[in-house]
């Protein structure tokens, strides 16, 4: 049999993927019939399919190639370390040079006193971690009861069996008999979808007040910790109104209840800072990473733990962890990956440059017929997509059919916009430059205008 390369034509690598490569949240079956879209290499934001074309990357992968694609640095960094020491554990009395490297890295970057590492391969490992570490921590504390964990409808935390169960989604927990218990979900800050008559700083109250109800209801004795991602971002990217964070700070502080920050996304310059608690003033416990701290590059996540909870954890034979935990030559491509976001101040760039021009572009979406909200937070932005403006409304076709039939426009003039439901999200890498901004927009715009009379030719509007 001959080799498969990137030489092969279209036809026959998508053959042979609808063959035998089964993908992630997807109907396998209709993909097949259809042909997966083959990328072949990756410069900047753009990325390169098996035809030759050109695709602007407007969520930087899975929202994770966050200093853009083809950076020789990080290949070169996995290369020595593969070298010098491809794998080892640090479960049993050893560690070495690229783990103790980077956790040092991430103490001095990590705000407050979030100076301990849990490292994982990901960010629903990372999570699951963090289940197990707070319901250990009350348990070493004297409070084994303390072990129910608080999180949000619509919430994403991860997909194996603890994060999808820390995660709000219904047709997540829908398949393989999810949640698992001592899991409660509140409802979420979405003000678009719920905030009916209330303004938003009223909604954003009344969302985070749901938490001290919570609480109260279960005893505060029973309730470990409380989850959040910054912005929800595979929910829609749902920026919540400014005053639910500090509400949420508020009830966590006054109950002790830990706040697990879920900064697999907004970690690592998304919005304008290094950490999307800094943006908002959350003062986490844990704080979860993965996706931007190796841009993606290589398999890694974790979690960041404060001075307190590690050292109650000290005290214990925490047994857990996993093969790849702080792997070396990931670890190693991950520090490679923060020398280059300091030295070429990207988070500057985000805050100074591009985030600046890009909201400008977004705000203006709003001028499209159907583009209800435009809300965006550095380089993390969603507009929602309505009939009505003036009412909020829902289209009344099935939710995100709309939203797919502008993603899949938006899909043939090469630029990658993801739809959630019916809303449309961006999340570009944070290098992304002036020229490639006024790019993504003049793609952007055409597809939005051709899937409006897509939209009204079918008779959804
Ligand atoms: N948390 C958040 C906020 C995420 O967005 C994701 C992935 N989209 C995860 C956790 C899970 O990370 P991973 O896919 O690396 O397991």
């Amino acid at each position: 049999m001959s080799a498969i390369t990137n030489h092969m034509p279209t036809e026959e690598l998508q053959r042979l993927d609808a063959a035998h490569h089964m993908h992630p949240f997807t109907a396998n079956g209709p993909l097949s019939k259809k042909g997966a879209r083959v990328i072949t290499r990756a410069k900047g934001v753009y990325l390169t399919d098996s035809d030759g074309e050109q695709i602007l990357d407007a969520m930087s992968g899975l929202w994770c190639v966050n200093i853009g694609y083809g950076r020789d640095e990080l290949a070169e960094a996995a290369a020595r370390q593969m070298k010098e020491l491809p794998y080892y554990n640090t479960f049993f009395q050893t560690t070495h040079v690229p783990a103790i490297a980077l956790a040092d890295k991430l103490a001095q970057l990590a705000p407050g006193d979030l100076n301990h590492v849990f490292f994982a391969a990901g960010g629903s490992e990372a999570n699951d971690t963090n289940i197990r570490m707070v319901r250990t921590y009350w348990a070493a504390k004297g409070k084994p009861d303390k072990k129910v964990i608080i999180s949000r409808k619509n919430a994403y935390h991860g997909s194996s069996m603890g994060s999808a169960s820390l995660g709000g989604m219904g047709y997540m927990h829908a398949q393989g008999g999810l949640p698992i218990p001592d899991i409660h979900h509140i409802n979420q800050p979405n003000w678009w979808a719920e905030g009916g008559d209330m303004t938003p700083e009223e909604f954003g109250l009344a969302r985070a007040r749901e938490l001290e109800e919570a609480i109260l209801e279960m005893g505060e004795d029973r309730v470990a910790a409380f989850i959040g991602e910054p912005i929800q971002g595979a929910g829609g990217v749902i920026i919540p109104p400014e005053t639910y964070w500090p509400e949420i700070q508020r009830i966590c502080d006054k109950y002790e209840i830990l706040l697990i920050a879920d900064e697999v996304i907004t970690g690592f310059g998304r919005t304008g800072n290094l950490f999307g608690s800094q943006t908002f003033g959350i003062r986490p416990d844990i704080m979860t990473i993965a996706k931007g701290l190796s841009s993606g590059y290589a398999p890694i996540g974790g979690s960041i733990v404060s001075d307190e909870v590690a050292a109650v954890m000290a005290e214990v034979e925490f047994s857990h962890g996993y093969t790849y935990s702080g792997h070396p030559v990931a670890a190693a491509v991950a520090l490679e990956n923060l020398r280059l976001i300091e030295e070429e101040k990207m988070v500057e760039h985000v805050r100074d440059t591009a985030a600046p021009l890009v909201r400008e572009h977004w705000l203006k979406l709003t001028e499209h017929e159907m583009v209800g909200e435009a809300v965006i937070t550095g380089l993390m932005a969603s507009i929602a997509l309505t009939p009505d403006k003036s009412t909020r409304a829902k289209f009344a076709s099935d939710p995100g059919t709309v939203g797919s039939i502008c993603r899949d426009i938006c899909f043939s003039n090469n630029v990658i916009m993801r739809h959630i439901g019916d809303r449309l999200v961006i999340a570009p890498p944070i290098t992304i430059t002036p020229p490639d901004i006024e790019e993504m927009f003049t793609r952007i715009n055409r597809s939005l205008e051709q899937a409006a009379s897509a939209i009204k030719d079918q008779g959804l509007m």
